[in-house]
């Protein structure tokens, strides 16, 4: 059986690393192509987008995938809906993998577009604000003058920035001694990130919590209704291991 992971983060990653052991599995994992230098999966890998739901049902069918792991970062709604949508209208079994979010006594907001909003609410103005959403979504905050920013992406921003800017490129991971350096250094009165989950970007909240920084956090958006979810690799190579069973047993 053929599988699909659709790709980008690090439980990807290990998915396909794992999957090269399973026997009677062949499998393709997919990036978005959006990083300059992507860490790249082990195995065969295929770049760049499918052309919306209807062309990644084409490239489902042409490639003859039996069943799809969506292994997508929390926040790439756009990718599971799409996933969703073209499996459903295949018949294709889909299983996303999504390691579970962070928990804590924070601020929460249901989308970053309701941010600016609320870091006028939670700090006095000339206050640092560290901003780590990533870099899709910076142009919402391009206008606040008010406030100074602390911005940290992966790859250069391609959005306008607020007019108070100090950027950091890297891509962790981090300790909790150098988030809580990093931090005290700028000053940083609000961190605003979002509920990725996973141990690799999480020292900054520890590091907040250390220093009484509060945290404002963007809530994942909702899975679409219906689709069969798991935390762990382990949990999705058992449920592979069950689906290409069965598809030897059918065929
Ligand atoms: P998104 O908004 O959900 O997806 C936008 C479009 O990008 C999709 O419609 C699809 O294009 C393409 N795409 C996304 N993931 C893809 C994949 N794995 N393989 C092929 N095409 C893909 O996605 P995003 O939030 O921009 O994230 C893009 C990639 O970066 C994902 O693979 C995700 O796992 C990774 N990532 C995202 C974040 C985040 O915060 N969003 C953080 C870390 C890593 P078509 O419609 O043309 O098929």
């Amino acid at each position: 059986m053929k599988v699909l992971v659709l790709g980008g983060t690090g439980e990807a990653r290990q998915l396909a690393a794992a999957l090269t052991e399973l026997p009677g599995i062949e499998f393709v994992s997919s990036l978005a192509g959006r990083v300059r230098d992507p860490v790249l999966p082990v195995g065969p890998t295929r770049v760049g987008g499918f052309g919306g739901i209807g062309g990644l049902v084409r490239y489902l069918r042409t490639e003859r995938v039996g069943a799809v792991v969506d292994a997508t970062h929390p926040f790439a709604a756009v990718m599971t809906r799409h996933a969703e949508r073209a499996c459903l209208r295949l018949g294709l079994p889909l299983l996303v993998l999504r390691r579970p979010g962070w928990s804590g006594n924070w601020h929460r907001i249901a989308s970053i577009g309701d941010a600016p909003g609320r870091i006028t609410a939670l700090v006095p103005d000339d206050s640092c604000v560290f901003l780590t959403t990533g870099r899709g979504e910076l142009a919402v905050f391009a206008t606040d003058a008010r406030h100074r920013y602390l911005i940290r992406t992966v790859d250069p921003p391609q959005q306008p920035l607020p007019p108070r800017t100090d950027l950091l490129l890297d891509r962790g991971p981090y300790t909790v001694d150098g988030e809580r350096d990093l931090m005290r250094a700028h000053q940083v009165a609000l961190l605003v990130t979002k509920d990725s989950g996973g141990d690799l970007t999480s020292a900054k909240l520890a590091a907040a919590e250390q220093l009484g920084v509060p945290v404002l956090m963007v809530s994942r958006p909702p899975l679409p209704a219906g689709v069969a979810a798991v935390e762990t690799v382990d949990a999705a190579v058992a449920w592979l291991r069950t689906v290409a069973g069965a598809a030897s047993a059918d065929g």
